[in-house]
């Protein structure tokens, strides 16, 4: 079982395999799949917790409704990971709160219907055989909680969401690496051969293997190995919403695709948020500041096609309101950085996500193929020398933020 602590001098590891710096699910589902594959992993995370920076400020979704090639051949296999968590993890009876409401990007704009159809035919061409155009009429029966204005939606009941603690955690205990937390990797020692160490504030570990899964720190970390990695880090907000009964339990994540607006139920509250297209990039960081009026906005957009919503703005207190922010990390096709960075022998990426809680467990076991020689690096669509050989496929899919 895997064992989190902060280490002493006596339990720092001199030595290891591999060693992942970031402890968020993409790194732990890294470390998960490398000690899988019989490597010594260990994984240094700088916070005094596994999943506590971007992680666990996400709204927890995961979906298939992909319509990039790369991203629909993560997304499949990381929602049957969650679908069948214990087993992979070996962990008998372990919960991860899994709840399959579906993800529904709805318009009342006729001029999308044709993308709408076009992105369902185009799920269809990358394996993801169930979701679905819904009409007018398709919608206001199964959900009633829709304005009658809504023309046209997807929908795929199998996407949904899960508790991002436990996930992590799960990943955690069911392999057998080492994390370190409150240990901080501060530097990238290479020679002839390239990676061999990696410096920390508890000690040195020699490796001839280090994966920056930093989140929205990796370029920080790409440096240190004299890297300069094309990502963007960009501030996204979300705010919890307390209980109100009107709030509709059973409704999937619907998003409003004509202003990127969305939320879904959460405990009898609901997750409330909006991806500004006109947020600037920013500095890595570990505060963030959230907007005062960032929950007025996203309720008067949302009120439009949820119009359940207007009652309950009437009536909201700010007590009722808890505001919070992380940071996407895009990349210039907005998919993710995964595998070997050839200039660097040893040193492997995976970082770059606007949407690493649902790609996290494929694009981790990726990494340990990758490593182990199991995947050839030309065989992965996500390597990180795409741009350089100039195959990049620009991505299409809702709600990354940018158009
Ligand atoms: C409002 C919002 C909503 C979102 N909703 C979703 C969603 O529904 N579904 C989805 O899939 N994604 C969602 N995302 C995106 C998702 O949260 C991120 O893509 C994902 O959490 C990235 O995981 P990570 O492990 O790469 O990063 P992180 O969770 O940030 O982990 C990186 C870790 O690296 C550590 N670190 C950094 N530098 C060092 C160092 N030098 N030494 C040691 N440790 C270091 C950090 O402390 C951190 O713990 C959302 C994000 C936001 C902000």
């Amino acid at each position: 079982m895997g064992r989190i602590f902060t280490p002493s001098a006596e339990t720092f590891p001199a030595t290891a395999d591999a060693v992942v710096i970031g402890g968020g699910i993409v790194g732990v589902a890294s470390a998960f799949w490398l000690s899988r594959a019989g490597l010594d992993t260990v994984l240094v995370e700088m916070r005094d917790g596994l999943s506590t920076l971007t992680t666990p400020n996400s709204i927890e979704c995961f979906r298939a409704q992909f319509t990039e090639p790369a991203m629909a051949e993560l997304a499949l296999p990381s929602i049957e990971v969650f679908e069948n968590f214990a087993d992979v993890v070996g962990l008998a009876g372990y919960d991860i709160s899994i709840r399959q409401q579906g993800y529904l990007f709805v318009t009342d704009d006729e001029g999308q219907i044709d993308d709408l159809q076009a992105a369902v035919a185009k799920h269809r061409a990358l394996g993801v055989t169930d979701s679905e155009f819904l009409d007018h009429d398709d919608l206001l029966a199964r959900f009633p909680y829709l304005s009658d204005r809504v023309v046209g939606a997807t929908f795929r009941q199998r996407d949904g969401w899960l508790s991002t603690h436990e996930a992590t955690q799960g990943l955690a205990k069911g392999s057998t690496a080492t994390f370190l937390v409150s240990t901080k990797a501060t530097g990238i020692q290479q020679d002839a051969r390239g990676i061999c160490a990696v410096e920390t504030t508890r000690g040195t570990i020699a490796t001839r293997v280090v994966v920056n899964a930093a989140g929205p720190f990796a370029g920080v970390v790409g440096r240190m190995a004299g890297l300069d990695l094309p990502l963007e880090p960009v501030r996204r907000q979300k705010v919890f919403v307390s209980p109100k009964p009107t709030i509709p339990q059973d409704a999937p994540l619907t998003i409003d695709l004509a202003e990127d607006a969305y939320w879904r139920p959460e405990t009898g509250g609901a997750y409330i948020a909006w991806v500004d297209p006109d947020e600037p990039a920013g500095e890595p960081a570990e505060e963030l500041p959230t907007e005062w009026d960032f929950a007025a906005i996203v309720l008067e957009k949302l009120i439009r096609l949820n119009p359940f919503w207007e009652e309950i703005a009437d009536t909201l207190k700010s007590e009722d309101l808890h505001p919070s922010a992380g940071q996407y990390v895009y990349t210039p096709d907005e998919q993710p950085l995964i595998g070997p960075v050839p200039e660097v022998p040893g040193f492997y990426v995976n970082c770059g996500y606007w949407a690493g809680v649902m790609l996290s467990p494929e694009a981790g076991r990726r990494i340990a193929y990758l490593v182990t020689g199991e995947m050839k690096p030309e065989e992965n669509l996500l390597r990180p020398t795409r741009y350089a050989e100039g195959i990049v496929y620009q991505g299409d899919s809702f709600l990354r933020g940018r158009h």
